[in-house]
């Protein structure tokens, strides 16, 4: 089993095993959450932004939007560079 060192609980836990967003964010997710984190982002809290905030997935600004709520929401802030 893969660990690593959740940005969210804080903990040394089992990696990520689903899906995650595609391109660069998605690689750093799976390197920087848990997947108790995640999931309680994806089918948790992160429905409920899209819902609230009525995004739409096929407008990159409100993907753009959606990545802003998630790094806040997995205190996963922006890596430089
Ligand atoms: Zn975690």
């Amino acid at each position: 089993m893969s660990t690593v060192n959740c940005c969210k609980c804080g903990e040394e836990k089992e990696a990520i095993k689903g899906v995650v967003y595609g391109g660069a964010i998605g690689e750093e997710i799976k390197r920087r959450c848990c997947d108790a984190c995640w999931l309680d982002w994806f089918n948790g809290f992160g429905v409920k932004v899209i819902n609230e905030m009525q995004l739409n997935m096929q407008d990159p600004k409100h993907t753009q939007m959606l990545m802003d709520q998630m790094r806040m929401y997995l205190t996963m802030p922006k890596e430089d560079g």
